[in-house]
């Protein structure tokens, strides 16, 4: 295989195979025929290679053929979330600096006076069937399309932002070589052939999806059953009905689908679940596995490497659970402060380079060569690796908690709060202290937040707290909350919540 085009065009070379299931089975001869007439229209508005294009639709039949369409034409395509409220859409365009776009009707009707404000008119409609209209949108007096240099391989495919969990989302050009290389370390690790469905339920818009779920999928000749998003009532049924074989989910889906019953019938071809984009609590992966006996792997990925960078094996491989598993196709180290690498077992930064790893973000300049080479970034996630070479997370470098010059880490909080039954989830925080410099906060939700003894439950948290964590590291206060505020990926924000008063609410 030689690049990431030509792969996706011998996958889908077989005119009467399903590949996509929006509602309905799609061919492959059907999304190469909806790939060309969106590439055409694009190609006649004036669409060169290099130019951006956002593609805000739900995941959709239709943002498979758009996104397609766009890595076809070797446009940027610059995913974006439909759902986007219009002040957040506002900031977004900035980012993007996009002049065409591809848009669902709802949210052409939604963002209109903001689009045409600026300067955006309605292009052509290309109508992929049965409501996956996509509408095509045109900047006037655009810009000149970047300029193409290098190899097919070097050539910019899609424009992502990363989650925003830390702070404003930093831009992320991911070249045709990029997704190619992280397409086939999924495929390796997860042992992905033509005989998988996959069951896509995380946004299209981000890398997990995009990546794992979709172009993975595409070119391992495998077949993808859509839905706008993760729904707990449909999850078995649909994996029961059309044979799914592998999910990739994000905690969050995994504890919430651990609640229910698991029927049996519909595990029959199902080989995994994945997890990654945050934490998993070894608890709820365990119950996982013994309600459905197929093994929960634990990944480990960014927006930077294009997806992913750790995964833990399939069986006859260990899991060990709490790791995040192996880096697998690319080079992983963990370094001081100094950047220099640490001994197994030793705390520190993640840093990581690889064929699907950016060397900086969109405007920003490569990291120095700190002795081992050029091409490393630093991910700002902090953890260790054991002497088998299982990497371990403890945190976020901007989340650490400074408390009188002892670095506190919010999960090693987070992990014994979450070990009660009661909690569905915790975050902690750092918020400023007139003594301490820094002191831990933690809000927890609930499992049942309407059956919950909110007094009686902070107390049982503060016992185990303080059997579990020295005194320095045990929070200062214990706020039940509702939720937390979370992105479109269902990671917690922690930069939001600093700043929301530490109330104790119900
Ligand atoms: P931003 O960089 O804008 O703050 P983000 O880092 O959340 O947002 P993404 O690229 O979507 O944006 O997420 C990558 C991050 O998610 C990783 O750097 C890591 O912190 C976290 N992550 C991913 N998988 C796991 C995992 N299995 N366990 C713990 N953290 C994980
Ligand atoms: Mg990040």
């Amino acid at each position: 295989m030689s690049n990431l085009n030509d792969a996706l065009s011998r996958a889908l070379a077989d005119p009467s195979r399903s590949v996509v299931w929006d509602g309905r089975w799609y061919t492959c001869g059907e999304v190469r025929a909806h790939v060309e007439e969106i590439r055409s229209q694009l190609s006649a508005l004036g669409v060169r290679p290099g130019h951006r294009v956002m593609v805000a639709l739900p995941n959709s039949y239709a943002f498979v053929v758009s996104y397609l369409a766009c890595l076809d034409h070797g446009a940027i395509c610059v995913p974006a979330n439909s759902e986007m409220p219009t002040g957040e859409l506002e900031r977004a365009l900035a980012r993007y600096r996009a002049d065409y776009g591809i848009v669902a009707p709802a949210a052409g009707e939604r963002w209109g006076d903001l689009l045409r404000a600026h300067r955006f008119t309605r292009g052509p409609s290309v109508d992929a069937e049965r409501g996956q209209v996509v509408q095509i949108w045109q900047r006037s007096s655009g810009s000149a399309p970047e300029a193409r240099q290098g190899t097919s391989e070097q050539q910019p495919a899609v424009l992502m932002f990363t989650s925003g969990t830390t702070g404003e989302p930093k831009g992320v050009l991911l070249t045709h070589g990029h997704l190619f290389a992280a397409v086939q370390n999924v495929m390796r690790s997860h042992e992905l052939t033509a005989s998988d469905v996959a069951y896509c339920i995380l946004p299209l818009f981000h890398i997990n999806g995009q990546v794992i779920v979709l172009l993975s999928t595409l070119v391992s000749g495998g077949r993808i059953v859509m839905r706008d998003k993760f729904h707990a009532s449909l999850f078995w049924d649909d994996i029961r009905h059309h044979g799914v074989t592998w999910v990739s989910c994000v905690p969050t889906i995994l504890s919430i689908v651990a609640k229910r019953p698991v029927p049996k019938e519909a595990l029959g071809t199902l080989r995994f679940l994945r997890s990654a984009s945050a934490p998993l609590t070894p608890a709820v992966a365990a119950r996982m596995e013994a309600a459905c006996g197929v093994p929960v792997i634990e990944a480990y990925g960014m927006t930077e490497a294009a997806g992913q960078i750790c995964t833990n094996p399939l069986p006859p491989g260990a899991r060990k659970p709490g790791s995040v598993g192996k880096p697998v196709g690319m080079s992983l180290l963990i370094v001081d402060a100094e950047r220099k690498p640490v001994a197994p077992y030793e705390l520190g930064e993640i840093a990581i380079r690889g064929a699907n790893v950016i060397e900086h973000y969109e405007g920003m300049e490569p990291a120095p060569d700190y002795g081992y080479g050029p091409g490393w970034i630093y991910t700002g996630d902090l953890g260790y690796m054991d002497e088998d070479g299982y990497v371990y997370i403890t945190g976020r470098a901007k989340e650490m908690i400074n408390r009188a010059g002892e670095k506190i880490s919010p999960r090693e909080i987070e992990d014994v709060l979450n070990a009660h039954e009661a909690v569905a989830r915790s975050a902690v925080v750092g918020l400023p202290d007139p003594l301490y410099g820094e002191r831990a906060v933690a809000w927890v939700v609930p499992e049942e937040p309407d059956a919950i003894d909110a007094d009686a439950l902070r107390a049982e948290l503060e016992s185990l707290c303080a059997a579990h964590l020295a005194r320095p590291k045990r929070p200062s206060q214990i706020v039940i909350a509702r939720s937390l505020p979370v992105n479109a990926t269902g990671k917690v924000q922690k930069h939001v919540l600093r700043n929301l008063e530490p109330r104790d609410r119900l």
